[in-house]
């Protein structure tokens, strides 16, 4: 270590990029703190993609339970209690904390549970007042929910505190119609809530393909979930025990809870990046080159913050691909391309690559196959949501430029069949490879 400093390195954030960049470097031989203002592990471990994956599991048991019976099982005196749910995954939580917690340790990393603040290009100075000096410093501080401003806008929660409600709301309005309001629709529809879903646009799910998100919209409008498009929140007043909603160009009704998923906001403000010379894009994300490095050449930003893939997995590889390049004299950076993602609605969706639409602007020449199909245990239990797969071909070359799919674990098998995609796999070898039969995956080779 270079002894002018105090450290090698100080990451603020600890979060899945941040915690990612930490162990990996004291693991290649850097002396590493790291700052963390609320808790151990981040958005995706604490308040985000974990937490929410268990309420999906959680939620899910009540398609199960109701199928269950076409195949010979009666369950009596069946319940639910949302406390039970609630507390477990808190705990869960909590585990996972101490599990992220006890890594930091075991690679020597030492932690400040405080806000750190830059005061210039190896400045950090703790809440406490500590002042430190580092030689390097990467910001992983993520982002935070975005509230819209309209009166009555402090009443509503965000996936911030969806997570601790104290009872199950009644009546549910979710502003946005993206991921985290699709998945949450798709947790309170299944655990009894009457959901109201508005969004300013008249679109679900923006960026996913069409064909997808029509068949979502089909799906989840039949399981009782009602959308109101084109009309933002007006304004919220308590009204009793309850809240009354009124939305643009609509009577106002009652709701027992309004969370509001309208994207997130990288976390800067208040950071000091000014005192680096570090200026800040529109968003408020830290701008950074592709070895996400910042205008200041000490200091790094990795994640949600520099709002490039609003991904887990995405800051976890920009995190390694730092510790490498830095610390680990092995410069790598990330393939942005043929990233997969997944939509934890009910049922799930999931793609990668091109949707039709991109595919149609970007080669114009391309082909469409599709599998659209009732999943065999939709049949038997007598439920009619039907499966849509989707690949989009280059008619050219015939390789993958994208594949989309929506049905029960469409996110488990999309992950095994985005190695071919990102392989640059063609149709020919999906058709090649001989079904696996019956499963809900063989589509994926036999699509017409
Ligand atoms: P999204 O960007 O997915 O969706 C935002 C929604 O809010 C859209 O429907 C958008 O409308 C609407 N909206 C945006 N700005 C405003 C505004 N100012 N006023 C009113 N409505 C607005 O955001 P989320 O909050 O759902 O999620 C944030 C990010 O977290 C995602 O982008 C994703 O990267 C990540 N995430 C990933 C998950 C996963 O991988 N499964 C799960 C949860 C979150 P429109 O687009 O129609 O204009």
């Amino acid at each position: 270590m270079t002894k002018a400093y105090d450290y090698d390195l100080f990451v603020i954030g600890a979060g899945s990029g941040g915690v990612r960049a930490a162990r990996v470097s004291a693991s290649h031989g850097a002396k590493v703190a790291i700052a963390e203002e609320y808790r151990i592990g981040g958005t995706c471990v604490i308040r985000g993609c974990v937490p929410k994956k268990l309420l999906v599991y959680g939620s899910h048991f009540a398609e199960e339970l109701q199928d269950a019976a076409h195949y010979g099982w009666t369950v009596e005196k069946m319940s639910f209690d949302w406390n039970v749910l609630r507390d477990t995954v808190l705990e869960d939580v909590d585990r996972l904390n101490e599990a992220y917690t006890a890594t930091l340790d075991n690679h020597g990393v030492e932690r400040f549970l405080e806000k750190a603040t830059i005061t210039g290009p190896h400045g950090i100075k703790l809440a406490s007042g500590k002042e430190i000096t580092a030689k390097t410093i990467l910001v992983a501080t993520g982002a935070w929910p975005v509230v819209p401003e309209f009166p009555g806008s402090e009443l509503c929660i965000t996936s911030n505190e969806v997570f601790h409600l104290p009872a199950l709301p009644k009546r549910v309005v979710i502003q946005g119609a993206g991921y985290i309001a699709m998945e949450f629709a798709g947790i309170f529809n299944a655990l009894g809530c009457t959901v109201t879903v508005v969004n300013r646009s008249d679109a679900i799910l923006r960026g996913y393909d069409e064909s997808l998100r029509d068949r979502l919209l089909q799906i989840t409008m039949a399981r009782g979930i009602q959308y109101r498009f084109n009309c933002p929140i007006e304004k919220i007043e308590k009204a009793g025990g309850c809240y009354s909603v009124k939305l643009k160009g609509h009577d106002a009704f009652d709701a027992d809870a309004v969370l509001i998923a309208t994207g997130r906001r990288p976390n800067t403000a208040g950071l000091g990046l000014e005192s680096a010379g570090i200026e800040l894009g529109e968003r408020g994300e830290i701008p950074v080159d592709e070895n996400n490095r910042t205008s200041s050449p000490s200091i790094y930003a990795v994640g949600d913050v520099t709002d490039r893939v609003q991904l887990t997995p995405v800051a976890i590889r920009e995190g390694q691909a730092f510790a490498d390049s830095v610390f680990g004299d092995t410069p790598r950076t990330v393939d942005y391309t043929s990233i997969p993602s997944a939509v934890f609605s009910q049922p799930p969706l999931a793609g990668v690559g091109l949707t039709e639409g991109q595919a149609r602007m970007k080669y114009g020449n391309i082909k469409v196959f599709s599998s659209d199909f009732r999943p065999m245990k939709n049949v038997f239990a007598e439920r009619h949501e039907r499966g849509l797969y989707k690949m989009i071909v280059d008619a050219v070359t015939d390789k993958i430029l994208g594949l989309h799919m929506i049905g029960p674990e469409a996110p488990e098998i999309l992950q095994a069949a985005a190695i071919a995609v990102k392989a640059g796999l063609t149709k020919a070898d999906f058709d090649a490879t001989v079904a696996l039969h019956p499963s809900m995956a063989e589509e994926l080779v036999l699509m017409r």
